[in-house]
């Protein structure tokens, strides 16, 4: 019966991976896949989690199953690190889930109980896995637009335009903090004019959050979201760990619903406690307990969030380099933006031609859509690079 499979479409950022991998060249720079990497190029295992994993070795005493909806302690420190104390907590409630993508894919099946007929709105462009886990699950999706190429930033205008398609009920699906691929986000105003008219026209924000703490700050990432939060009798957020706990491959994620009231929480609740069970009955346990360990003590938290400014301000520190690097090589503002936006990505602006000659001629990987993960640079590379890039589109 496998005759019949057809062979799956490369992924693409795989493909780059194994192609970097195989390059000989001396000093090749990988901007592909979206780790954060320090000045070594390493992805490290955050000090607060090496200490909570030793500590939960030593104090575990069972491995018996937990609650389907998620580990308590979990689940009860997630929900304040997510909405802050913009909404009573009675309205809201979590659910355990391996990784974000784990969380999104709860959500959509969770809307997809609550509001069958509803579409599912995302940014263009946005995380490619948007689109393919909702195409895999039959979910219809509309776009909208979401960045001006000529000027590096969100092209607001036209967001709003293609949103006024939006029917009540429809899910619109944003990105919390430092936009995937874009590196561009919605300022506070921005924020609060999406707010009105979700409350004027009935539809539902899905916030995925997977780079919380890594543009501005724990607090100022979140101001957006929590603004819109607070002010809507229904949200969702689709919570990562893998990037701002350094998890990746140990999956911790969580799927939040803020509920109009407690009632309606205690029913969504119901329903992801069933959607875990018909897709894995358990979320991994082991991921969740560290980050429990660490939001569960004021020193871990505190030397958490000591590691995470670090990591921040790697990025933004790199952001500034290169946009000076840049300007000085071209000779143009053209890329000042780099400076101005936040998280792992920005997108160069670059045609795939141009992302190919500095594949082929200079050893730079970066995907064919020019995102770049800023976090993989060496600070020595960027003199090397800037020059590159200002040879390639001369
Ligand atoms: N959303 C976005 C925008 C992402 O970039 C990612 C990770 N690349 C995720 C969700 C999911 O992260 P994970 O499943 O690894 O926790």
């Amino acid at each position: 019966m496998f005759e019949a499979l057809k062979p799956q479409p490369a992924d693409k950022i795989i493909a780059l991976i194994a192609a970097y991998a195989a390059d000989p060249r001396e000093g090749k720079i990988d901007l592909g896949v979206g780790v954060y990497r320090d000045d070594s190029g390493t992805t490290p295992i955050m000090r607060a989690v090496r200490a909570a994993e030793t500590a939960n070795l030593q104090a575990e005493t069972t491995k018996t199953y937990n609650r389907l909806i998620g580990d308590a302690a979990y689940l009860a420190a997630v929900k304040p690190l997510a909405v802050g104390d913009t909404v009573d907590l009675a309205r809201v409630t979590a659910s355990q889930a391996p990784g974000g993508t784990g969380a999104l894919h709860c959500l959509f099946e969770l809307c997809k109980l609550a509001r069958p007929g509803a579409r599912y709105w995302i940014s263009d462009p946005s995380w490619p896995n948007h689109e393919a886990i909702l195409r895999h699950m039959g979910l219809p999706i509309a776009k909208y637009p979401y960045y001006d190429e000529a000027t590096g930033a969100v092209d607001f205008d036209a967001m709003m335009a293609a949103l006024d398609d939006v029917q009540e009920g429809d899910i619109v699906i944003l990105h919390g903090c430092c936009h995937n691929p874009t590196g561009a986000n919605l300022d506070l105003t921005q924020w609060a004019a999406l707010t009105t008219h979700a409350a004027l026209r009935g539809w539902v924000p899905l916030i995925d959050l997977a780079y919380l703490g890594l543009g501005d700050g724990l607090e100022e990432d979140a101001a957006g979201y929590r603004s819109m939060v607070s002010r809507l009798p229904e949200s969702m957020i689709g919570l990562s760990f893998s990037k701002n706990f350094g998890l990746y491959r140990d999956r911790a994620g969580a799927a939040i619903v803020v509920a109009e009231t407690p009632e309606d929480a205690g029913m969504a609740e119901g329903a992801l406690a069933a959607i875990n069970r018909l897709n894995y009955s358990f979320a991994p346990h082991h991921s969740a307990a560290i980050v429990a360990t660490v939001l569960g003590d004021a020193d871990l938290t505190a030397d958490w969030q000591a590691e995470l400014k670090d990591m921040r301000e790697r990025v933004t520190g790199l952001r500034v380099a290169l946009a000076e690097a840049l300007k000085r090589e071209t000779n143009s503002d053209r890329f000042n933006f780099i400076a101005e936006h936040r998280g792992m990505f920005s997108r160069l602006g670059l045609t795939p031609a141009e992302v190919e000659t500095l594949r082929a001629e200079h050893g730079i990987y970066m995907v064919g859509d020019s995102r770049m993960n800023i976090a993989g640079f060496h600070p020595d590379d960027i003199d090397r690079f800037a020059k590159a890039v200002a040879k390639t589109i001369r």
